[in-house]
């Protein structure tokens, strides 16, 4: 028989699989004789035998849940459904990986119209029991029978507003029953019947409604968004509850061991005084900070300070901890590892590492690479005045402009449509996590920095703003006002999550710099990693960047980026359009001085180290106009100027443009194939890098240029122009007296290529593998087409498990990076291999290369801080 139910004194913080993240640290912290209320887990594999026995509580897990119960009981002394001395309970869900707020909970589970008698007389306090009472009817009816708490919410502002009272607190015993009485009047009204009275069959109930909520929708799109498997199920907590609403001697509240936005070390929390949980977490009461609770409960604050400390030592790690008092006696009810802004992330790490509390190789563990790009955006230009409307809780730093929008749905059609927004709400809920996700960052008017707004988007490292109270938004008029100022849906504004401004407008922002941790970080990283990350930089600007972001070379550098510039585009027109030999010639006369600028630049900034310079690779009709407005410009001049010059070149162009025209341009005449048949063109690229090493060699700069051939798929090919820059090096070393080195080596991106190394790698001094091109010619999918077509829906519907433009299919395109290193190698040991597609910059991508033992990674600079700590992931 399998055990599928699990007391609190049972498990330990190594069962995170079956018992799911929040059972097995509840029982972890019961090992260890913190006060935790007493319960019992309900196992991930009883979710899965749910699902298994279509959507049904097995006889088995339901007779084991009933002997916990027992258990539970004899505990602690009480019944459930006793109304002399009722037990009350909680139902909570708890993934393996967590998942916040995404799945349901009931609390206060086992009241009843009895017990609610009973526990009135038991505290003395009726008021406390019915308020209880009518907030289990509230939860159990949405989140069990699926009944809007719109309905309950409206009543009891009504109520509210007949009796005259401003808020909950004012209401008495006799409101809280008479409300009582009308909301069971709702659910028969939904249900058609009564609110069902027997604790178990409420407990049963509630149970499935857990195992549900595992496929919400919310907890699908977050599953998503998180990569987290759909197979793993939840488990099901069931605790005996404590009351934080049983006056001003109790109270619940959130805090983290240290500042999950910096990752300060300082206690980082808010509690509310008379409160349950989710008061706190909903965001609709605005809690007060932990700080203050020193001076309303001394004793309690000293307790918890001492229990958070002890945690974090015991778990190694910054936690995220939800605790209650109950009558002046602490209870902690959860602790998990908390969730934090990737400049915590890199604060927390290596001032653990300091502390002595971990090592330097768990320290590279616990950053993402993946978060590091919050860090290597742009923030605001502090220079700039800042024309600041409100101030809110900075809940998330990063800075964000974009149009304002008060509805989710919204904010996630118009980002598809490709605009900017900034979703504005007094406060979110789970419902709006598709919202939350399309905007840029999330503002709102109500609720603390540990609301549903704030965790959400410090997870997903977006910026936001809580509690901006200032703010009056009215959601029906599309607009919210601050003072005197009206900001309308659509308007602009820019926010800085750091420090919770709200400005009107668009405000320069400025590039980003690395802080000392996280140099620190890296420096650790690149003590550890055993693969070379280089960056993919066509001008002198991004190569600084590159070098200040640490690569140790330019892995790829596309020289077509710098045909495209304005002012160049012309002359590049004449050389494409040329038709005789000395026209083309005349064209790349123009063009050589230009290019030896740029890879002049290049070469400098990079002083020596390694720099690829790739020669011209895309069809050359992308230098050319669009033919569809050509046209139209043509028939313009036909009727309004059919004598004129202008419409005799434009003919001619568009003769042109048609000539070049393919069916596949991508498959058709571009990279080495330029070179084949025009190779005068790959002749002055040649000439302009080797000017440029010899100029720079005046200056004592030894520039490393290596010369990349683009899209070989035969040894033949690049047997050519292997020749045709030998010979431009020959005439410009006997030009101009000087000596220098270099080396010519290919792409690996078509998979004859691949498969034919061994020959090739006679011809090459180095390999890299243009993983986007491979990827291409390996699935057959044309990469500027499938994204938007198809790829998507198979990435749904799971045909294929990632976009491989993103993350390197290891069974096919992997395949062939494989079997090219092994011939390459085979034919000249040691052969330099490398990678430049995008997946040089992805964590999993660049495993895979450590793994294939490539020599380096390259990628966009921006993400050469996430490589050296993916490369460095890698190794451990
Ligand atoms: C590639 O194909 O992977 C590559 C780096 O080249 P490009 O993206 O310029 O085609
Ligand atoms: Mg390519």
């Amino acid at each position: 028989m399998s055990k599928y139910v699990h007391l609190f004194n049972e498990g330990n913080s190594g069962m995170k699989e079956i018992l799911g993240g929040k059972g097995a640290n509840l029982a972890e912290m019961t090992r260890i004789g913190l006060p935790v209320p007493y319960g019992f887990t309900i196992s991930t594999e009883a979710c899965t035998a749910y699902y298994d026995a279509g959507k049904m509580i097995t006889a088995e897990v339901k007779a084991q849940v009933l002997e916990a119960l027992d258990e539970l009981e004899e505990k602690t002394g009480k019944k459930l459904g006793n109304p002399e001395n009722p037990l009350l309970v909680s139902v909570r869900s708890g993934a393996v990986f967590s998942m916040p707020g995404m799945m349901d909970t009931v609390l206060n589970l086992g009241m009843n119209d009895e017990t609610v008698e009973g526990m009135a007389k038991l505290t003395n306090n009726p008021r406390f029991a019915y308020d209880s009472y009518r907030r289990f009817i509230q939860m159990f009816s949405n989140v069990v029978l699926d009944i809007d708490v719109f309905f309950f919410e409206r009543l009891l502002e009504e109520t509210r507003k007949a009796k005259g009272y401003h808020s909950d607190p004012q209401m008495m015993a006799e409101d809280w029953m008479e409300v009582i009485e009308e909301y069971k009047k709702i659910v028969t009204k939904h249900t058609r019947k009564h609110f069902p009275q027997d604790p178990k069959e409420q407990l049963f109930l509630s149970i499935n409604a857990v195992f549900d909520s595992w496929n919400n929708q919310r907890a699908i799109v977050y599953r998503r968004l998180n990569k987290i498997p759909s197979h793993l199920g939840t488990a099901v907590n069931i605790q005996s509850m404590v009351f934080g609403n049983m006056g001003n001697d109790s109270g619940t509240g959130v805090a983290f061991t240290r500042d999950p936005s910096t990752g300060e070390s300082i206690l980082y929390g808010e509690y509310l005084i008379n409160a349950q949980g989710e008061d706190v977490v909903a965001g609709i009461r605005t809690p007060q900070p932990i700080q203050t609770l020193k001076d309303e409960m001394p004793a309690v604050y000293r307790q918890f300070v001492d229990t958070c400390n002890r945690l974090e030592q015991h778990y190694e790690d910054m936690q995220d901890i939800e605790f209650t008092v109950e009558r002046g006696k602490l209870f902690i009810l959860q602790t998990r590892t908390g969730k934090r802004t990737a400049q915590a992330a890199i604060r927390i790490a290596t001032e653990l590492v300091k502390e002595g509390i971990i090592d330097k190789k768990t320290a590279l563990l616990r950053v993402d690479p993946e978060q590091l790009d919050q860090l290597l955006h742009r923030r605001i230009d502090e220079n700039h005045e800042r024309n600041q409307l409100a101030k809110g809780l900075p809940a998330s730093p990063g800075a964000a402009t974009g149009k304002v929008v008060f509805d989710a749905d919204e904010a996630e059609l118009l980002a598809n449509e490709g605009q900017k927004v900034i979703l504005v709400r007094p406060e979110t809920t789970p419902d709006d996590i598709h919202g939350i996700i399309s905007a840029q960052a999330v503002v709102t008017s109500r609720g603390g920095m540990t609301s549903h707004a704030a965790v959400v988007a410090r997870g997903m490292g977006k910026a936001c703003i809580c509690g901006c109270e200032a703010m009056k938004i009215d959601l029906h008029e599309r607009k919210f006002q601050v003072g005197e100022v009206i900001v309308k849906h659509g308007d602009i504004i820019t926010i800085d999550g750091g420090t919770g401004e709200i400005m009107l407008g668009e405000i320069p922002m400025i590039e980003p710099e690395l802080s000392a941790e996280f140099q620190l970080l890296l420096s650790w990283a690149d003590e550890e990693r055993k693969i070379g990350v280089r960056a993919n930089a066509d001008n002198p600007q991004d190569s600084a960047k590159a070098l200040e972001f640490g690569a140790g070379g330019i892995g790829l550098c596309r020289t077509e980026h710098m045909f495209m510039d304005a002012a160049r585009v012309p002359i590049v027109q004449k050389m494409i359009l040329a038709e005789t030999f000395d026209e083309r010639n005349a064209a790349l006369d123009e063009l050589l001085p230009m290019q030896q600028g740029d890879f002049e630049g290049i070469l400098e900034v990079m002083q020596g180290l390694p720099v690829t310079i790739r020669l011209l690779d895309p069809p050359l009709h992308e230098f050319l106009p669009d033919k569809e407005e050509l046209l139209v410009e043509i028939t313009k001049l036909q009727i309004l100027d059919p004598k004129s010059k202008e419409l005799k070149e434009k003919e001619a162009l568009l003769k042109k443009v048609r000539q070049l025209d393919e069916f596949n341009p991508m498959l058709g005449h571009r990279g080495c194939r330029l070179g084949m048949i025009h190779p005068e063109i790959y002749e002055m690229q040649a000439r302009a890098i080797f000017y440029a090493v010899a100029n720079l060699a005046d200056e004592g700069i030894e520039a490393k240029p290596e010369i990349m051939i683009p899209l070989v798929g035969h040894v033949n090919e690049l047997k050519e122009m292997r020749e045709l820059v030998n010979a431009a090096a020959l005439s410009i070393k006997e030009e101009t007296g000087k000596q220098f080195e270099y080396t010519v080596g290919t792409m690996i991106e078509i998979p004859r290529a691949a498969l034919t190394a061994d020959q090739i790698a006679e011809e090459a001094d180095f390999f890299s593998f243009g993983t986007n091109d491979l990827t291409q010619t390996t699935f057959g999918y044309s990469r500027d087409d499938a994204e938007g077509k198809f790829l998507q829906t198979y990435i749904d519907q799971k045909v294929l498990p990632e976009n491989p433009f993103a993350v390197l299919d290891r069974e096919g395109v992997g395949k062939l990076v494989e079997i090219g290193v092994e011939l390459g190698r085979k034919t000249k040991p040691g052969l330099k291999t490398g990678i430049c597609g995008e997946h040089g910059g992805e964590k999993s991508s660049i495993e895979f290369c450590y793994k294939a033992g490539l020599d380096y990674v390259s990628c966009s600079p921006y993400r050469v801080p996430l490589a050296r700590l993916a490369a460095a992931q890698a190794t451990i």
